[in-house]
Order: C-alpha cells, then sequence, then structure tokens
C-alpha cells in the first residue's frame, strides 16, 4: 500500500473547544483552520453512525484537498466482531464498509474501528471469533473494490475489550490493507502506568516490527492523549496538563526520531485536541531541529 509521508503528521480527533471557540460550526470549516494552526490531519468520527450525507463527505473532501488536509475516519463504536450473535458480527461487516465509502467521499485513505468486546466468553475464544468475523469484513471489503483503503484495528484500554497490543498485531496480518492504530493512552491505560521510558515505547514498535514489518510499523496510526484508568483499564480522556495519568509524548517523540518512523498522529485529548496535536509536533520538530 502507499500511504507514507516523508514525516510524521499531526492533527486532531474530532472538533475541539478552540475550534468552536474562534466562531466555527461546520467540519467544512476544518481543513483550512487546521493549515492556519500548522496542522497536517484530522479525524472524523462516525462513532455513533455513518450519517454524512455523500455530498457533505465531498465538500469536506474538496477542501481538505486544498488545504493539504489528511482525512481519515473513525468508524461505529458498535462493531463487535467478537459477537456471539450472528446479526451483530454482520452489522459489525456493513459499519466497517459503510464507513469506507464515506471515507472514500472524504477523499482519505483510513479507517480505524474497534475490534471488539469479550462479552462472556473465554478471551482465546473472543478473539478467535474476532478474527473470523474480521477475515469475513476484508472478503467483503474486497468485492465491493475497497481494499485500495487502509483499515486499522485500534488497541483498547480495557481489560474486557478486544485490542491487546500482540492482537492488533495479528489481525494486521490477515490483510496487505490492515494497518495498526495504536493508542498509547489506551496502553498505558491496560498496563497502568507502565508506559514511561523510552524503552517502553520501544519494546512496542520492536514488536510491531517482528509481527508487520518495517514499512506497516513506519507508517502506523497513532491515537495519542493521556488517560485516566483504574484496575479495569481506561477510565476517560484527559488533557496534556494531567500530570498523573500520562502516558508523555517526549519520550514516543525520540523513538520515532531514532527509528525513522512516520506515523499520522492524532490526539484525541478531551477539548483540547488541536492544541496539544501542536504542542507533540512542537516536541517532535525540536529534537529534529537539533
Ligand atoms: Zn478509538
Amino acid at each position: 500500500m502507499e500511504n507514507q509521508s516523508s514525516k510524521p503528521l499531526f492533527g486532531p480527533s474530532g472538533h475541539d473547544e478552540t475550534f468552536v471557540k474562534e466562531g466555527n460550526t461546520v467540519t467544512l470549516q476544518m481543513p483550512k483552520w487546521l493549515r492556519d494552526k500548522g496542522l497536517d490531519i484530522f479525524e472524523y468520527s462516525f462513532g455513533r453512525g455513518v450519517r454524512t450525507s455523500a455530498e457533505t463527505a465531498e465538500a469536506i473532501g474538496a477542501e481538505a484537498d486544498k488545504y493539504g488536509i489528511e482525512m481519515s475516519v473513525h468508524a461505529p463504536y458498535f462493531i463487535n466482531f467478537a459477537s456471539t450473535e450472528q446479526d451483530k458480527a454482520d452489522n459489525s461487516i456493513t459499519y466497517l464498509t459503510s464507513s469506507l465509502k464515506a471515507l472514500k467521499h472524504f477523499h482519505g485513505r483510513r479507517c480505524v474501528f474497534h475490534p471488539g468486546a469479550e462479552g462472556k466468553q473465554p478471551r482465546a475464544e473472543a478473539f478467535a471469533r474476532t478474527k473470523d468475523n474480521f477475515c469475513r469484513a476484508l472478503a467483503e471489503i474486497e468485492n465491493l473494490g475497497l481494499d485500495n483503503l487502509i483499515v486499522c484495528p485500534e488497541t483498547m484500554g480495557k481489560q474486557a475489550q478486544v485490542g491487546a497490543v500482540d492482537e492488533v498485531i495479528e489481525l494486521c496480518t490477515l490483510g496487505k490493507n490492515v494497518y495498526p492504530c495504536v493508542d498509547f493512552g489506551h496502553v498505558n491505560s491496560l498496563l497502568q502506568g507502565a508506559l514511561k521510558t523510552e524503552d517502553d515505547f520501544q519494546r512496542i514498535i520492536d514488536k510491531m516490527f517482528d509481527g508487520i514489518g518495517e514499512e506497516k510499523t513506519k507508517n502506523m496510526h497513532v491515537h495519542f492523549s493521556k488517560i485516566q484508568y483504574g484496575a479495569k483499564g481506561e477510565i476517560r480522556h484527559l488533557t496534556f496538563s494531567d500530570s498523573v495519568y500520562g502516558p508523555e509524548f517526549e519520550p514516543f517523540a525520540n523513538v520515532i526520531v531514532k527509528n525513522n518512523l512516520t506515523p499520522h498522529i492524532l490526539s484525541e485529548s478531551a477539548g483540547t485536541q488541536m492544541t496539544d496535536a501542536r504542542t507533540m509536533q512542537q516536541i517532535y520538530n525540536q529534537l529534529i531541529n537539533n
């Protein structure tokens, strides 16, 4: 797949507080606004359903092209490839394919999704089901001629969710168009705050190099925000002003530079996505200019 850029790309997921405060109301205004802020990418969420008309998406896609902003989408949260109920698994396939159809209208290349939830099954069963249903989804994506788009299974933050780093790596081996979305806030939540040093981040990147190779690792999708966690994992998204939960971006920035990574990095902070995306971009720029 070609979806490489020569450097890491930074941007927000969703409308943040500043976008609204500065008088903007609709996503159509987002590409120009982000370009003025010096950012590169925007993730549009279909969290509660794919409800954007083709017309609106095309208009946003045209603005994104005009201002050089790369669009991605987040598929609905109700996707559950681990479901034991056939209709729910089938619907999950439809949620993913309809997200991809909409992504095309946005002129984007990447669609992030949450793989599934255990429910009452043992973990191994839940993951085996996730793989089976996701393979069916990939076949359907190919049938529809949408396999030139990239789907990104996300690493999840709660124990009961499918999407540990190893599971996401395995899902990424199932198709050439499957790239990882590593949500480092989720990984940190699941591991109870274990992502602290450069080595902690490097170990994850090494696992990816081993499991899915250089191209997919270097061009992975990233969600980076600080997240509050408890015994069962993720509780809620915070902002970069948090100093308790982490993770901090600096150690990961070092890993990006040392490994020549060119990920797409989205901030999912609670209300400060644009500002925190810029902070990450500045941290990275300072490192490479030194
Ligand atoms: Zn997500």
